[in-house]
């Protein structure tokens, strides 16, 4: 996994840059993230926040705090609605695969919330459960 993503919206207000490597590439299935994604799953990279560099554009934000208590705050195109990224209380953020503009610089290892999934979700062979 090389480092030097770059990526943003769907009408390209909004853009980004990540300059490290990603921590960690993974598939989630829970209930926050099919909300999020209106699909079966969340496919992304989390990064170092410092790594993280918005290049153009003002994203809309919006925070959930989860039952255990963790905010996260989620930017979003506010003119063509994609979902960007999110900002954990960890000091690391998520960027969406689907949002690079090389969709092939992501490299799933991991998964997260199976159990969760729809029937009908598409989970990748080969990933470990984390
Ligand atoms: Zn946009
Ligand atoms: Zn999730």
């Amino acid at each position: 996994m090389s480092g030097n993503f770059e990526g943003g919206c769907f009408c390209g207000e909004v853009r980004y840059k990540i300059t490290g490597e990603a921590v960690l590439q993974l598939m989630c299935f829970c209930r926050d993230c099919l909300s999020i994604t209106g699909t079966d799953g969340y496919a992304g990279l989390m990064v170092k926040s410092e790594d993280f560099h918005l290049v153009q554009g003002k994203p809309k934000t919006h925070d959930k705090t989860s039952k255990q208590g963790r905010t996260v705050t989620r930017h979003f195109c506010g003119t063509c609605g994609s979902n960007l990224w999110g900002v954990t209380s960890f000091e690391l953020t998520s960027v969406p695969a689907g949002s690079l503009d090389d969709p092939n610089k992501f490299h799933p290892s991991k998964k997260v919330f199976t159990h969760g999934a729809p029937d009908w979700a598409r989970i990748p062979e080969g990933l470990e459960e984390m």
